[in-house]
């Protein structure tokens, strides 16, 4: 009875809320087509929707169109698929309407509780949550969203809990070790889950060499560039202050990128969550078309944050931090030159960092660091579909796939900043009311 209780739930959880199928298909006719696969677009294209998958996606010309499709003229506009932020914590997030609005119609959460999973999944005006459970830890939790195993040999039966409680992948986290951390990633790999880790006492270049698919923050891997001696968890200032001092130049960040190339590990660099809480003047990344809603600037406000605040810093602190991110930020550069896979992730809420709004940020930011716009929204769709391990649902605008689409009034190509321009979100078919 508990074992079919435990399964009646990961089917329940697994699924994006339940949404009445849309009566009659709709063709979005006419317009440039960024499939979100690669770098060939489709001028004068058309694409077929029909209860919420898409059924064609290509040529306008001989595209087969129901009868009693609802037609979309999309004549000088340009279609992308619905982004992914592939870092949020939706247990702190208090505006869930946000991801929408900003054409994200898919999240990758973290690390927050079952019961915040279940009670966003039940709403109709939320993207599509993909859900990597409690984080992992080992000996003690580092924060209140992990749990800790004693060793390796917890391992098989934590795993087991958690997909009872329907995850989609699994989190390490800083005080995970080299043992627990490679028990982890064999143990969700053999139930066909994606890993990720947030680094700490585990170095990446191990996580990478033991096959993880993902890691998370590019700051994190400064672990493997500055000396052994360095803690873990150095604490908020001393982050900044570690990388702002380590030589990018040397052989140990030519090793680090060679390894995490070899193995195929995605970086999930999140530029904003090093960067956005350091900006005293919160509103300038997003003047001109969106602002900081005043339910945010309160709630930022609360001591909860102060783990991730300048509070009290002297202007020596915030060069060092400067100087960081820009260390930051040429990591990103050097990542995606040797052709190691980065993704889009926000760790939305953090301060000044909104949901939705900030993944644009968030791509800007990437784009600062040369990476192309097309290579930018791969990376917020079918590369995030892929570390997720599901192609078959999200992240292009393919047949068979959700019919997650952006309608755009600019072409993203361009400059990722058109991304600002969004006209018409569809979110599981349905149009998203802006
Ligand atoms: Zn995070």
């Amino acid at each position: 009875m508990l074992q079919l209780f435990a399964l009646l739930t990961a089917a329940l959880v697994s699924r994006p809320a339940s949404i009445p199928p849309v009566e009659s298909p709709v063709a979005i006719v006419g317009g440039t087509l960024i499939t979100g696969l690669d770098d060939t677009q489709i001028r004068e294209s058309a694409v077929i929707f029909e209860n919420g998958r898409i059924i064609y996606a290509g040529k306008l010309a001989g595209a087969p169109i129901p009868q009693n499709a609802q037609i979309v003229d999309a004549k000088n506009r340009w279609l992308i698929p619905g982004l992914i932020d592939m870092h949020v914590h939706l247990d702190e997030v208090i505006t869930p309407e946000m991801f929408l609005k900003f054409g994200v119609t898919s999240v990758r959460d973290v690390g927050s509780r079952l019961v915040t999973i279940q009670r966003w999944r039940a709403k109709h005006s939320v993207p599509h949550i993909f859900w990597m459970g409690r984080n992992i830890d080992e000996g003690t939790p580092s924060w209140w969203g992990a749990v800790a195993v004693k060793g390796p040999a917890q391992v098989p039966g934590l795993l087991d809990d958690m997909v009872n409680q329907g995850v989609d992948g699994v989190k390490l986290y800083v005080n995970a070790g080299p043992d627990v951390a490679r028990s982890v990633i064999e143990q969700a790999h053999e139930r066909g889950m994606p890993v990720t880790a947030h680094p700490g006492k585990t170095s990446p270049k191990r996580l990478s060499e033991d096959g993880i698919d993902n890691i998370e923050h590019v700051s994190q891997l400064f672990l493997d560039l500055c000396d052994a001696s360095t803690s873990v968890n150095p604490g908020y200032f001393a982050g900044y202050k570690r990388a702002a001092e380590t030589d990018l130049y040397g052989p140990r960040t030519k090793a680090l990128v060679a390894t995490l190339n070899a193995n195929h590990t995605a970086i999930t660099p999140t530029l904003t969550v090093s960067i956005m809480p350091l900006d005293k003047n919160e509103t300038r990344r997003y003047a001109g078309w969106t602002s900081v809603p005043p339910r945010w600037r309160n709630e930022w406000k609360r001591s909860y944050w102060d783990f991730i605040s300048t509070k009290g810093w002297t202007t020596k602190q915030m060069l060092a931090a400067d100087s960081a991110c820009s260390n930051y930020r040429k990591l990103v550069t050097l990542l995606y030159r040797a052709g190691v896979p980065l993704i889009a992730g926000t760790d939305t809420p953090a301060p000044n960092v909104l949901p939705g709004a900030g993944l644009l940020v968030e791509l800007e930011l990437m784009g600062e660091c040369g990476i192309p716009p097309v290579e930018l929204i791969r990376s917020a769709t079918s590369r995030a579909a892929s570390i997720l391990r599901r192609e078959d649902d999200v992240g292009a605008i393919a047949a068979g796939r959700c019919a997650d689409i952006l309608v755009l009034t600019a072409d993203p190509t361009k400059d990722i900043k058109n991304l600002h321009k969004i006209e018409r979100t569809y979110h599981d078919g349905h149009r998203v009311k802006r």
